[in-house]
Parts: structure tokens; sequence; C-alpha cells
């Protein structure tokens, strides 16, 4: 029983050791499972020419002198040990190993009115298919500012419960997990670029409705959906708090709310791990 406590004592202390330095160092929350962000210290001085995941690049961030890697986890991906490939010149190729550990996600039931956005018809497919390649065309861009900054702001002041990686049944069909987090507000609130950017697209989409996507660097991706009003356009650069729309219902929304997702390497990741202490419930 003492030993059990020790350990426990021991991961807990490991544990906010690892927050603090990840808040101290501007680095996102780490938790290293499905749908979580994977932060590998590289233990080198040396710059890595690039870094790969499942034939997907993957950021790379210098912090005080060293070299980590910022890798976002496929909600799908099963537990296991996996390999970042680290690339540095001279062709020299470095494997560096994780653990993903299982996360229990609940499941959601959910009622909607409009069966067409629970069963498509044959047009509404041809427009979501078009419209998922104009997304995934969006979350792959990949830019390199000089610096980059994981100090998020929650984008919208409001209610929200993290309802990220839910299971979720529309009218008893069971559909894609819930790929971002909700934050309820009335119709017309604000909604701010929770840290600095450049506006990547905009669009009106079938299910996310009006949609703004920034891209915030080396394959970090966000993007905000059901708007009422997008007040920005693409290629526009964006600073943290300036209002690029307004919380709405457009696409598949049971209620005014704000559909708030984050990718990295081109997989939805939690977005409460950006926001800090003040994202944790
Ligand atoms: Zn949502």
């Amino acid at each position: 029983m003492r030993r059990q406590a020790a350990a426990t004592l021991l991961w807990l202390l490991t544990y906010l050791a690892d927050a603090s330095a990840a808040a101290m160092l501007d680095l996102p929350r780490a938790e290293s499972v499905p749908g979580g962000i994977v932060i590998l210290n590289l233990h080198r001085e040396e710059k890595p020419l690039y870094a790969v995941w499942r034939k997907r690049r993957v950021m790379l961030v210098q912090r005080r002198g060293r070299w980590f890697a910022v890798l976002g986890i496929p909600l799908s991906l099963p537990p296991g040990r996996y390999e970042l490939i680290v690339r540095y010149g001279n062709r020299s190729m470095r494997p560096v190993p994780f653990i993903i550990r299982a996360k229990h996600y609940r499941t959601q039931h959910i009622s909607i009115a409009n069966q067409r956005m629970v069963t498509p018809n044959k047009r509404d497919l041809q427009r979501i298919y078009r419209e998922r390649n104009l997304i995934i065309t969006a979350l792959s861009r990949w830019s390199d500012p000089p610096e980059i900054s994981f100090d998020f702001r929650l984008p919208v002041k409001g209610r929200y419960r993290n309802s990220f990686g839910f299971r979720r049944i529309f009218n008893g069909r069971p559909r894609r997990p819930h790929r971002g987090m909700d934050i309820s507000a009335p119709r017309g609130t604000p909604v701010r670029a929770p840290a600095d950017g450049l506006v990547v697209m905009t669009g009106d989409f079938f299910f996310t409705g009006k949609t703004v996507f920034i891209d915030h660097g080396r394959g970090m991706v966000s993007m905000y959906a059901h708007l009422d009003r997008i007040m920005v356009r693409a290629r526009q650069p964006v600073n943290q708090g300036e209002q690029i729309g307004t919380v709405g219902m457009t696409g598949r929304a049971t209620g005014p709310h704000l559909h708030w997702a984050v990718s990295l390497n081109r997989t939805m990741v939690n977005p409460a791990l950006l926001l800090r202490n003040k994202g944790r419930r």
C-alpha cells in the first residue's frame, strides 16, 4: 500500500514537473492518448531537418536551445508503441519511440430534426466529398514562421464542456467522433482568434456551416465552425484577440455554439490542451 502511495506521489510529481515545464517552455499540455498531443524532447541541440510520422510532417520547435517534436495523435489510433523519425543533416536518421495509452471517451446521443444532416442524399454526398477535399487541403498547409506560440485563449466567452472525442450517435446512427470543443454562446457573440495566424480559407460547408481556418504555422491549423457571420478573408493575417466572426448555428448544429477544432500534422487534437490551466475540466 505504502509503495503504491509512493508510486502515485512520484507520478504526480513527474506530472506536475512536466506540466509546469510545458507552461514555462510555451508548449502545449501533453497527453499521450488518442486525440492528444505528444511532446518529445529530442535531447539534442543540433537542428533537425524535419520529422515524419505516418507519412506526415511533424512540427518541430526550439525551446531554450533544445528541439522538441509536437505531435498530434489521431482519435482512431490504437494504443501502443510508436516511433517518430527525425532526420538530421548528413543523412542521419533517428527513431524516437513513444507510447500511446488508452483513453475512454463517452458516447453521446444526439437528435437532429433534419434527417438529411444524418443521412445526406446523393447530391449532398457529392458536395460533402468536394468540401472534404477543400478542408483536407486547408489542414495540410505548411508554413514556417520564425516563432510558434502555444499561448492560446478561448475564442469565445461562453460555457463549454469538453466534449472532444465523444462517440456520437445521431438519431440512432453512429457517426464520426466529435473532433473539437463546443462553446455555447448566444447568436452574434464575437468569435476571436485565440492566437496569431493567417486565415487560410473561409467557406460555407454542409456539416460545419460558415467556417474559418487559421494557420498558426508548422502544420498547426485551427477551425471555427457554425458561424453566423464571417468577418475575415483568405490570406488575411490575424492577431490574437481579433474578431473573425460571430457565433451562429449554420450547418449541422442543434443550437448556437462555436465548434472549435485544432489540427496538428493534419490530425484533430483536443483544443483544451492548448489552454493551459483554463482548459482543465
Ligand atoms: Zn462540435
